[in-house]
């Protein structure tokens, strides 16, 4: 029988706490090592480092990981280093501070997911417009684009300033048509992001949920790195998500994709509020006539599979793309069209399932 995860989660600690870093110390002794997540025998834990260390600490975390890796009942092991401006050796009664509270959230009541299975179904677009419609409700709504490697927001939004310091490192999010939007892209450049290993990409992520002065809000949109990998599922698991939202279009193997986007917030008992199915349908501009240019209806069948609900079906047209080059989102430019409409029933359904009193667990309620 294979060992119940806390159990697994004391061995990891007491086997990882020994490793030395590059400083000489054992990882136990100096605070570094965050909260040790197992789930089903996959584990996941963070050694905080000042950026000027990381590259002198990866030998440790890789160390680490193979550490942890190797106790029996462990399935797959992710260590990541978090790169925090004042990361210098943290107090000892710091030593298990974990990764998962975020002070800066505290006024936060949910947290949603916009995720893909993979890249370019149109999950950066579909994530602005939901936070524009939910502003359109009346909600207070914040946006943080952790599509480290392909920011969308500054351009959705048509936003290029630099965001505001206040204090040491806290970054002011920008005002995108009253939404709050926070995204890597305003403070490094693009093609930087790129090159970003997987341990680099989960420390900014954190750094985002952590250092931007969010202030209280109904609903933060997350737009989700696409995938289904280990950073994403250490994101679900970090930021106390209320739901997740995917999005696919009609193909299959976006299908395939989404229903692996599903299992991984299910993994980590965060739940699916709906599939969104984008591209879905056509309409032509002479005829007028609706064309299921894929095989639509695949979302409709998945999500009833799945038991989750199809939250929309969204055209697609090339205004919806137009508009989001020009950093004028269509629920804001069009709020008429038939496609505002549906990002707005979308939204709805969204705010009529997190409502009944649910809160993000810490959060507090207004
Ligand atoms: P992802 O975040 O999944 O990578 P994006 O939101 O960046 O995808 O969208 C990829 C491209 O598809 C963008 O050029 C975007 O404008 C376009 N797009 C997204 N949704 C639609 C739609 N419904 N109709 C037309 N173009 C769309």
């Amino acid at each position: 029988m294979s060992k119940p995860d806390p159990e697994l989660q004391t061995e990891i600690r007491t086997r990882v706490a020994a490793i030395r870093g590059p400083d000489g110390a054992p990882l136990g002794d100096g605070g570094r090592l965050s909260e040790i997540i197992v789930r089903n025998g996959r584990a996941y834990f963070f050694i905080a480092v000042s950026p000027t260390e990381a590259a002198s600490w990866e030998a440790a975390r890789s160390a680490a990981q193979v550490a942890a890796a190797e106790i029996a009942g462990v399935t797959s092991a992710t260590v990541s280093l978090n790169a925090e401006r004042s990361a210098a050796p943290a107090k000892p009664n710091q030593a298990s501070a974990p990764a998962t509270s975020f002070p800066a959230l505290a006024a936060v009541r949910h947290i949603v997911a916009v995720a893909s299975g993979k890249g370019g179904v149109g999950k950066s677009t579909t994530a602005c417009n939901i936070a524009l419609a939910l502003k359109g409700l009346g909600l207070q709504v914040g946006i943080l684009d952790a599509d480290i490697y392909g920011p969308s927001m500054p351009k959705l939004f048509g936003l290029r300033a630099k965001p505001t310091v206040i204090g040491e490192r806290t970054l002011v999010p920008l005002d995108g048509y009253g939404v709050k939007v926070m995204s890597i892209g305003f403070v490094v450049d693009e093609a930087k992001a790129l090159v970003w290993r997987g341990p680099m990409v989960m420390g900014a992520i954190t750094q985002m949920l952590r250092d931007v002065a969010w202030g209280p809000l109904d609903v933060l949109i997350v737009d989700m790195p696409p995938g289904t990998g280990d950073a994403q599922l250490t994101m679900a698991q970090n930021a106390h998500l209320s739901g997740a939202v995917i999005v696919s279009t009609p193909q299959d193997l976006a299908l395939i994709d989404a229903r692996k986007g599903v299992a991984m917030f299910q993994q980590v008992d965060v739940p699916i509020l709906g599939i969104v199915e984008n591209m879905s349908y056509f309409v032509c501009d002479e005829c007028g006539k609706r064309h299921e240019i894929f095989s639509h209806g695949g979302a409709a069948k998945e999500a009833a599979r799945l038991g989750v609900p199809l939250l929309g079906e969204i055209a697609l047209d090339p205004i919806i793309r137009e508009r989001s080059d020009a950093g004028l989102p269509i629920v804001v430019s069009e709020p008429d069209s038939p496609h505002a409409e549906t990002y707005r029933s979308i939204a709805q359904q969204i705010w009529a399932r997190l409502q009944p009193g649910r809160s993000r667990s810490g959060a507090a309620v207004r």
